[in-house]
């Protein structure tokens, strides 16, 4: 039984490419939801499921310290953004799993990431370092779900947020968050054409963006 600690930490891994309300707004709410003092965003390095990001690690890493600077329950960890080679989520959790072994760590991510979810390198490991909250849709995605990834949420599907608080890891949970239609691709689109993505991200992160001319077409 997991009694509750300032340890626990809500997880958000992404390019963050830029960082938007979208990504803000759904972990803020799972923190809530969760009754977890931290969040912890953590900018990718080298991700390995995606073609390079447009801004380089070090302008994703400060956007996002920008964007969560006047948020106490936020913290920006550049672990990915130092480590060598790819980012490897697995890596990630088992080190920030070393330093907190008894804290409740539960990692957000998105329904289309989850749908791919058994591609991760050593996905299994991941779910035993951590538990998973989905954010998206609502309801029961068995239907598109990969065979390997239903047998997993057969076993650690948990409903009730108030029972995955009570362990550590090792639940996949799905909980509905305020839609927000917002991607880093449309802001990265509307820069390049010269129009403003205000108010998709916070004003700090676009002036950034602006003084360091990111996402401009050449
Ligand atoms: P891109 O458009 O460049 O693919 P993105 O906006 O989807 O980027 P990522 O950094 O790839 O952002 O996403 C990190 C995590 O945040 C993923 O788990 C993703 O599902 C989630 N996420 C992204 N956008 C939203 C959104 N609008 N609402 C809720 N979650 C989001």
């Amino acid at each position: 039984m997991h009694s509750s600690t300032h340890d626990d930490l809500v997880i958000l891994g992404g390019t963050f490419d830029p960082i938007h309300y979208g990504h803000l707004r759904a972990v803020e709410e799972v923190r809530q939801a969760l009754g977890v003092a931290q969040v912890m965003l953590i900018p990718a390095g080298h991700p390995p499921h995606r073609q390079s990001p447009w801004a380089d690690a070090r302008h994703r890493l400060v956007m996002t310290r920008i964007a969560v600077a006047h948020h106490p329950h936020f913290t920006v960890s550049s672990l990915e953004v130092e480590r060598e080679g790819p980012s490897y989520t697995v890596d990630t959790l088992t080190a920030l799993r070393r330093q907190r072994p008894d804290a409740v760590l539960a990692m957000v991510i998105g329904m289309d990431a989850f749908l791919r979810f058994d591609t991760w390198h050593h996905w299994q490991r991941i779910l035993d370092l951590t538990h998973l909250i989905v954010t998206g849709r609502p309801g029961w995605p068995a239907a598109e779900l990969p065979e390997a990834l239903r047998q997993a949420l057969y076993q650690r599907r948990c409903e009730d947020i108030g029972i995955l608080r009570q362990t550590s890891a090792g639940r996949i949970l799905f909980h509905t968050v305020t839609a927000l239609e917002i991607s880093a691709t449309s802001i990265r689109s509307l820069l390049a054409n010269h129009q403003s993505p205000r108010f998709l991200l916070p004003d700090e992160v676009l002036d950034y963006i602006d003084a360091e001319g990111l996402y401009h077409s050449p």
